[in-house]
C-alpha cells in the first residue's frame, strides 16, 4: 500500500479505535461498580510497606454548616460514610467535608510516613493527627488558599509528615473546605519518605519531559509563525502556551516556585488561563479546519460564537467567583468542543485531511480524559499509566496536531510546486510556439524577399533578366575584364519587322513570339556565367564569359539565330516569310583595350544596325583590339 494511503487509513481508524476503547470501558463500568466495596477502615502501617492508598479505607462526613471541630465531630458510625475509591471527589458542594482514616503501627519500630493529598488545589485542607484518647498530635492548616509555607512538605501537592510510634493507633482527620463551593479531587496516599521522594522525582522527570515536548512544540511553531506569518501557527502557539501555563498552575508548580505568597492570585489565574486555553484552541481549530470556507455558514457561525464566548467566561474571575467561573467556562467550552466536533465530523466525511488529524488528536485526548475519570472513580486501576494518562493523551494530541500542521504545510508546498510546474510547462509551450512562429515567419519573409529580389531583376513577360540586371552585369563584366583581363562577349539581337508582325497577328501573338525567343535563348545558354536579358521591346542582349576563340563564339551565337529561325513562325510581312532576328556581336579578348559599358553597348548596337542594313536575318560580329 502507498505510505500516504496507509497513513490516511491509520488516521481514519484512530477515532474508531478511540470509540471502541470508550465503549469497552463503559461496558466494564457496572461490573467494576459491583466489585467496588469499601475495604477495612483500619490501615496497618508497617516499615516494609512503601506506599498505600488511603481512599478505600476512608470514611467521610458532610458538615453542611462547617461548624465542627475534631473534638465536636459526631462519632456515630452511621454519620460517617465509607468510600471505596482511591480518589475522593466532593464536586460542587457548599459543605465542609471531613475524612477519617485510622492508622495502626503494628511493628516494633517507630515509622515515619508522608501523607500526600495528591492535589495541589484543595482550597482549605486541615490535617489533624489524633493520638489515643483523641489527643491532637499534629495540625496542618494548609490548602491552596493559604500561603505555600503552610504545607508540611515543600512539594507541589499538599503533604505532611507523620510519626507513628510502635504499637500505636492514630486517627487522621481531614477537614476539606472549598472557597466557594468547588471541591478538588484528592487522592490521599501514605508514603515511606524515601518512596515519596522517589515518586516526586519520577513525577518531576515525567512532567519535565512533558513540558519539554510542549515547549519544543511551542518554540518550533513560534519560528513557523515568524517565518510564515500564518495566524494558524500563532493561535497554535497561544494554545500550547496556555496549555503549558494551565499545567504549571494546575499541578501546583507555579504556586510553589513563582507566587508562593499569593494564594488568591493562584486561584484566580487558573480559570483565566482555562478560558484563554479554550479561546486559543477554538481560534486555532477554526483556522486549521478553515471553518469559514469548509463548512456551512451557519455551522461556522455557531463555532465562532461558541469560541468567542470563552472570552466572556473570563469575566467572573475578576469578581472572585471561582466556582461560577469554572462552571461557566466548562459549559461554554463544552458547547465549543461539541460544535467543533460536529464540524470536524462533517469535514472527515467530506474527506478533509486536516479534519482527520483533528479527529484523531481529540479522540486520543478524549480517551485519555475518560480513562483518567474512570481512574478517579476507581473503575480502572491507579498506576503510572493511568496517573499520567491525561499528560500522555494531551502530548499525543499536541503532536498529532503538529503533524497535521506540517502535513498542511507540505500540501501547500506540493500545490505550490505543482502550480509552478504547470506555469513552467505553459511558459515553455508558449516559448516553443513563439519560436516556431518566429522561425516560420522568418522563413516566409525570406522567401518573400527572395521573390521580391527575383522580381526586381526579372522581366515579367519572358522570365529573362531585365534591363536593370543587364546594366549591373555588364558593368561587372567590364570591371572584371579591366582588372583580370577576362574575355567577354556582348551580343544584341532585335526581331525583324516586328511592328508588322504585331499589326498582322495582334499584340498577344507578338508577346508569344517574344516568350518563345527567350525560351530558345535560355535553352542555348547552359553555363552559369552566360545570361540573356530583355533590354527593350523586342530587343534582347546576351552576355558571355568566354574562353573560346572568337570564331567559336561567333558560331555559337549564329546557332541561336538559326534555332530561332528554325522555330518556323510564319510572318507574312517578312521577306523570308518567317520570324527572324538580326544580331550584333562584340568580342573583347583578354588583351583587348578596356571600353566603358556604354561604349561596348553602343558598338554592339552599331553592328546590329549594320545587320539590319545588310538585309536582316543575320549576324554581324567584331572582335575588338
Ligand atoms: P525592324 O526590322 O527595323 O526592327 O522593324 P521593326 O518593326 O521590328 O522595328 P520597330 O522599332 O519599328 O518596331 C518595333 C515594334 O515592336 C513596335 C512594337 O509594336 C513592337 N513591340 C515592342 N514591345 C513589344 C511587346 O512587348 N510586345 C509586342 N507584342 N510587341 C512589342
Ligand atoms: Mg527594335
Ligand atoms: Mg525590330
Amino acid at each position: 500500500m502507498h505510505p500516504l494511503r496507509a497513513r490516511q487509513r491509520l488516521f481514519s481508524l484512530l477515532p474508531l479505535l478511540a470509540r471502541a476503547a470508550a465503549l469497552l470501558l463503559v461496558l466494564m463500568l457496572p461490573w467494576r461498580l459491583m466489585a467496588a466495596e469499601p475495604a477495612a477502615m483500619l490501615v496497618a502501617v508497617s516499615a516494609s510497606q512503601s506506599e498505600s492508598q488511603l481512599g478505600p479505607h476512608t470514611a467521610v462526613l458532610e458538615d453542611p454548616q462547617g461548624q465542627w471541630t475534631p473534638a465536636t465531630l459526631p462519632q456515630t458510625s452511621g454519620a460517617w460514610q465509607p468510600r471505596a475509591t482511591p480518589s475522593l471527589n466532593f464536586g460542587f458542594s457548599k459543605s465542609v467535608w471531613w475524612t477519617r482514616v485510622t492508622l495502626s503501627n503494628t511493628g516494633p519500630q517507630q515509622v515515619e510516613r508522608v501523607l500526600d493529598l495528591g492535589s495541589s488545589l484543595a482550597d482549605e485542607a486541615d490535617v489533624y493527627v489524633l493520638g489515643p484518647g483523641g489527643h491532637e498530635r499534629l495540625h496542618m492548616a494548609s490548602g491552596d488558599r493559604r500561603p505555600f509555607a503552610s504545607r508540611g512538605e515543600p512539594v507541589r501537592t499538599i503533604a505532611t509528615r507523620l510519626i507513628l510510634p510502635p504499637g500505636e493507633t492514630l486517627t487522621v482527620l481531614m477537614r476539606l473546605a472549598a472557597h466557594d463551593g468547588l471541591h478538588e479531587i484528592i487522592t490521599p496516599t501514605l508514603w515511606a519518605p524515601e518512596a515519596f521522594a522517589e515518586h516526586m522525582q519520577t513525577e518531576t522527570l515525567i512532567f519535565g519531559l512533558y513540558y519539554g515536548v510542549l515547549v519544543t512544540m511551542m518554540l518550533y511553531n513560534v519560528f513557523l509563525f515568524i517565518s510564515t506569518r500564518q495566524s494558524t501557527f500563532g493561535f497554535y502557539v497561544a494554545y500550547i502556551a496556555s496549555f503549558l501555563a494551565w499545567g504549571l498552575v494546575f499541578r501546583g508548580y507555579a504556586f510553589q516556585y513563582w507566587w508562593p505568597n499569593a494564594p488568591d492570585f493562584n486561584n484566580q489565574v487558573l480559570p483565566f488561563i482555562v478560558s484563554l486555553l479554550y479561546l486559543s484552541l477554538g481560534l486555532f481549530l477554526m483556522r486549521y479546519l478553515d471553518t469559514r470556507h469548509s463548512v456551512s455558514p451557519r455551522l461556522h457561525r455557531i463555532v465562532a460564537t461558541c469560541t468567542a464566548a470563552n472570552g466572556i467566561g473570563i469575566l467572573p474571575v475578576f469578581m472572585g467567583l471561582y466556582a461560577l467561573t469554572f462552571a461557566l467556562n466548562t459549559l461554554i467550552a463544552l458547547g465549543m468542543i461539541i460544535s467543533l466536533i460536529v464540524a470536524g465530523h462533517v469535514l472527515v466525511y467530506q474527506g478533509s485531511r486536516p479534519a482527520r488529524y483533528f479527529a484523531s488528536a481529540f479522540a486520543l485526548l478524549a480517551m485519555a480524559a475518560l480513562i483518567y475519570y474512570l481512574r478517579v472513580l476507581g473503575l480502572v486501576p491507579a498506576n503510572g499509566l493511568t496517573d499520567n494518562i491525561v499528560q500522555i493523551g494531551s502530548a499525543a494530541e499536541v503532536l498529532i496536531l503538529a503533524f497535521g500542521l506540517a502535513d498542511q504545510m507540505n500540501m501547500l508546498k506540493t500545490e505550490k510546486l505543482h502550480a509552478e510546474h504547470q506555469a513552467l510547462v505553459a511558459q515553455t509551450a508558449l516559448t516553443t510556439r513563439l519560436e516556431s512562429l518566429v522561425s516560420s515567419r522568418t522563413q516566409e519573409l525570406e522567401a518573400a524577399n527572395l521573390r521580391l529580389a527575383n522580381l526586381s531583376v526579372t522581366d515579367e513577360l519572358t522570365g529573362a533578366h531585365n534591363r536593370r540586371q543587364f546594366n549591373k552585369d555588364l558593368a561587372a563584366a567590364v570591371a572584371l575584364h579591366s582588372r583580370h583581363h577576362t574575355p567577354l562577349a556582348l551580343c544584341l539581337l532585335d526581331v525583324d519587322h516586328f511592328k508588322l508582325y504585331n499589326d498582322r497577328y495582334g499584340h498577344p501573338a507578338g508577346d508569344e513570339v517574344l516568350q518563345k525567343i527567350a525560351l530558345i535563348l535560355r535553352q542555348q545558354l547552359q553555363r552559369a556565367s552566360d545570361h540573356a536579358y530583355r533590354v527593350g521591346g523586342e530587343e534582347f542582349a546576351i552576355l558571355l564569359d568566354i574562353n573560346e576563340p572568337p570564331e567559336k563564339v561567333r558560331r555559337f551565337i549564329e546557332q541561336m539565330r538559326e534555332a530561332i529561325h528554325a522555330l518556323a513562325i510564319t510572318h507574312e510581312g517578312s521577306p523570308v516569310g518567317l520570324v527572324s532576328i538580326s544580331m550584333g556581336l562584340v568580342i573583347l579578348k583578354g588583351l583587348s583595350a578596356t571600353r566603358s559599358p556604354a561604349e561596348l553597348y553602343s558598338q554592339a548596337d552599331t553592328l546590329l544596325y549594320r545587320a539590319k542594313q545588310a538585309g536582316r536575318n543575320q549576324l554581324v560580329s567584331q572582335t575588338l583590339d
